[in-house]
Formats: structure tokens, C-alpha cells, sequence
């Protein structure tokens, strides 16, 4: 199968943007099958540095067919945006890029709703309306590319979405009421700004792999923010874990060949939510500091701490990770000592289980085991010119968690990589 998902195996932010552009450039199509322009992924190629939020980050490749696929919930104005900035470096997306009939369009009021309960709640979300998109999809209430051109339809199901919609802004927030009719105008823009790019994409997508091309599947934030297996509810409300492939591009199991997990050499997450192995201390700061650890979506400074174990290990049996890509080996560069996390102690008894309730991981109180740091490895590009600590921490963390590390980077370029072994797809 000439195919291989590129996940996260942490709490998103793992440096997926630069794998997914390395192996893009073998590959003939690549697919997004989760979230939206929550996403914020950073390629730098050829001395420019990209931000991609909603396209997949193979779009910087001229001759690569791109996929939004079915799961995601798309903003076509971030989509009009983001497409416009390529075109500025000469990037056309036209004719290559597709997305699907069947995705979920963020609407006027989805935005609204977002910023409402983010300020009420503080989930930590990044307020572009992806929650509430996916909220109003599973409450059957959702707008999608091939409702744009149906009229009737349309007003109904904005209709009833705007009687919800306006009872809470108004009723709960003390927020003016949304329109019918200037959704309704939004929604005729939207049409405008789509129409060259609906298609059916799992049709599309089969013939692709039918024929025998080479796709990347290419998920946004992490494993540990999944829906379903993060930290819930500190969460994301899709499902970026490899089970998010099928149901988010319409393809079946035996369309996915090889699944790459990436993460850091250390640990990062955005927002609220517990974090076991978080480092509030001068040595969080430093890896902070040199790891540049801001949003790249909304610049919030990431918490940062020490390799968990626990829940990468978690990760990778939820997600069925066969290798990993581990980054940013180079920003530990100097410390005299790292940890990592190998199991938790809760309630006084150690467990190697990442707790399913958020309560429960956070009285988690991590168990380390200490390695030696190691010094000035940032842009090495073989695997035997690494400090032996650092080659000593590599495999060590392939024996805590069960799969091999094939791939390190050693530093943002794209050039900065290591492959340990050949990545067959
Ligand atoms: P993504 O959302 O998973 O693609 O991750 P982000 O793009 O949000 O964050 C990864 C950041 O780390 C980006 O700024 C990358 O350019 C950068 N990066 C990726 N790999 C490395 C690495 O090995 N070393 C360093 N120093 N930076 C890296």
C-alpha cells in the first residue's frame, strides 16, 4: 500500500508540517481528514518559512494534488486567505486542490459561539468557530459545500440553527442576534469562493490510490487532544488519532499502509488541562525560550516539561503507530540532565495507564528516569555524528515505547533531518 499517515502523538505542535513536507516530496496527493484552520502547521523550505492552517502542507509543492477532506470544518475565508498569501510566492492551488462536498462549513454564528464560551469556560480553544461547527454537524444542523446552491434547504437549516443560536448569544451572553439574511449572504460568498474546488474527494481519492499513487494522510493536532482519547474534555473536537483517516476522507482501513507518529524529544501543549511532566521552572522556560514554543495559529506561549512516556505510549496503541519522526532534539541541546517520564504514581499507587479522566491525570505524579544531556547536535545530519547521549536517549525512549524512532530532526530546515531508516510508502 502506497500509502502513510503522519499524526501527532502529543498534544499537537510535534513539527508535523515538516515531515509532511519531507515525504510530500515523494508523494502524489495529500489529504487533511480532521479540524480546520485551528491547525498551525510551519514548513520553512527553501529559506521562506510557511505557516499552513487549513491546506495540507504538501500544497507548497507545485505538482501535488491536495485534499480537504470530509472531516474537517472549513472556513472558506481562511481558505480564500490562506490561498492568496501562496499566491504571492507564485504557489496556484487552482486545479489541484480539492475539497470535499461534504465538509462542514464554519459559520458567522459558529465564531460568535466560540469567542461566548471560551470567555464563559477557558477550554483553551483557539476561537476560530471549530467547536461549534462540530457541534451544529453532530446536531444535524450543519451547512455543507453541497447545500450551498440549494436555497430552500439552506434557510431552513440556518433557520433552525439561528433559533438556538440567537436564544443562547442573546439569552446566556447578553449578545446582539445574528440575521437570516446576512448568514444567507455570507453563505452566497462562501459558494463563490468554493465552487472550483467541490468535489466529491473519496471518489477522487479511491481513483488515486486505485491507480496506484502515493498519498500522505495528514493529521492536525495530536493524538492526546483526540475527542475521543485525549484528555478529555481539555480536548479537540475532532478525531485526529488514525481512526479519524476513514470516516474523515471515506476510505476503508485497508487504504491505510504505514502510520508515522511524530513527536518532540520533550513535551509541549497549548491551553488548559493537565500536564504531568509540566516544567514551571527556569528549565520550562529555557526550552520555551529556545524551542520558539508560541502558537503558531494564535502566539500563546505552549507549556512546556519533560518526555512523558505514559502518554506517548498511549498514543501510539490508540493510533496503531508503527514508527516515529522525533523533533527538536536540538533545543535540549546544554542540559546537563533531561527526565523522562516513565511511569505515574496516582493515589499512591504507580500505573502505566494514562488515565481516562482529566481529575485522575492530574493527580498524576510523574516517575522519572534521568539521561545524561549532550551538547551542540542542532543541524547534524547523521545519525553517528550525534552525541552518544543523545543516540543513548534515542533508543532508549524506541524501548519505552515499543516502536522505532526512524526518523530525528535536529533543527526547523527541512535539511535537518536524520532518516535511520528508509520510510517505505
Ligand atoms: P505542527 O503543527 O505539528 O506542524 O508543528 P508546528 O509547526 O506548530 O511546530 C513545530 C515548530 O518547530 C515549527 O516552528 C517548526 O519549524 C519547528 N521545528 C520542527 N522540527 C524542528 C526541529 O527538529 N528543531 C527545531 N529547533 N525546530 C523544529
Amino acid at each position: 500500500m502506497k500509502t502513510i499517515a503522519v499524526i501527532g502523538a502529543q498534544w499537537g505542535d510535534e513539527g508535523k508540517g515538516k515531515i509532511v513536507h519531507l515525504l510530500s516530496e515523494r508523494a502524489d496527493v495529500i489529504c487533511r481528514y480532521q479540524g480546520g484552520n485551528n491547525a498551525g502547521h510551519t514548513v520553512v523550505t527553501g529559506g521562506n518559512k510557511y505557516v499552513l492552517h487549513l491546506l495540507p502542507s504538501g500544497i507548497l509543492h507545485e505538482d501535488k494534488v491536495c485534499i480537504i477532506g470530509n472531516g474537517l470544518v472549513v472556513n472558506p475565508y481562511a481558505l480564500r486567505d490562506e490561498m492568496e498569501t501562496l499566491k504571492e510566492d507564485g504557489i496556484e492551488c487552482t486545479s489541484r486542490l480539492f475539497v470535499s462536498d461534504r465538509a462542514s462549513l464554519i459559520m458567522p454564528y459558529h465564531l460568535e459561539l466560540d469567542h461566548a464560551y471560551e470567555e464563559a469556560l477557558g477550554i483553551g480553544t483557539t476561537k476560530r468557530g471549530i467547536g461549534p461547527a462540530y457541534t451544529y454537524k453532530y446536531a444535524r444542523m450543519g451547512v455543507r459545500p453541497c447545500d450551498l446552491r440549494e436555497v430552500s434547504y439552506l434557510e431552513r437549516i440556518v433557520g433552525l440553527a439561528l433559533d438556538e443560536v440567537n436564544a443562547t448569544l442573546s439569552g446566556r451572553f447578553g449578545r446582539d442576534p445574528l440575521k437570516l439574511s446576512d448568514v444567507m449572504e455570507t453563505l452566497d460568498e462562501y459558494a463563490r469562493i468554493l465552487e472550483p474546488f467541490v468535489a466529491d474527494t473519496s471518489k477522487i481519492l479511491r481513483q488515486h490510490i486505485d491507480e496506484g499513487r502515493k498519498v500522505i494522510f495528514e493529521g492536525a493536532q495530536g493524538v492526546l487532544l483526540d475527542v475521543d482519547f485525549g484528555s478529555y474534555p481539555y480536548v479537540t473536537s475532532s478525531s485526529p488519532s488514525a481512526g479519524g483517516i476513514l470516516t474523515g476522507l471515506g476510505i476503508g482501513p485497508k487504504m491505510v499502509g504505514e502510520i508515522l507518529g511524530v513527536t518532540k524529544a520533550y513535551t509541549t501543549r497549548v491551553g488548559g488541562g493537565p500536564f504531568p511532566t509540566e516544567l514551571e521552572d527556569e528549565t520550562g522556560e529555557h526550552i520555551r525560550h529556545v524551542g520558539g514554543e508560541f502558537g503558531a495559529s494564535t502566539g500563546r506561549p505552549r507549556r512546556c516539561g519533560w518526555f512523558d512516556a505514559v502518554c506517548t505510549r498511549h498514543a501510539v496503541r490508540v493510533s496503531g503507530i508503527d514508527r516515529l519522526a522525533m523533533t527538536k532534539f536540538d533545543v535540549l541541546d546544554g542540559l546537563e540532565t533531561l527526565r523522562v517520564c516513565t511511569h505515574y504514581r496516582i493515589d499512591g499507587k504507580e500505573t502505566d495507564e494514562f488515565p481516562a479522566n482529566a481529575e485522575r491525570l492530574a493527580r498524576a505524579v510523574p516517575v522519572y528516569r534521568e539521561f545524561k544531556g549532550w551538547d551542540s547536535i542542532a543541524g547534524i545530519r547523521k545519525y553517528g555524528d550525534l552525541h552518544a547521549s543523545c543516540t543513548h536517549y534515542t533508543e532508549e525512549l524506541e524501548r519505552l515505547l515499543g516502536v522505532p524512532i526512524s526518523i530525528v530532526s535536529t533543527g526547523p530546515d527541512e535539511k535537518d533531518t536524520i532518516f535511520r531508516e528508509r520510510i517505505a510508502f
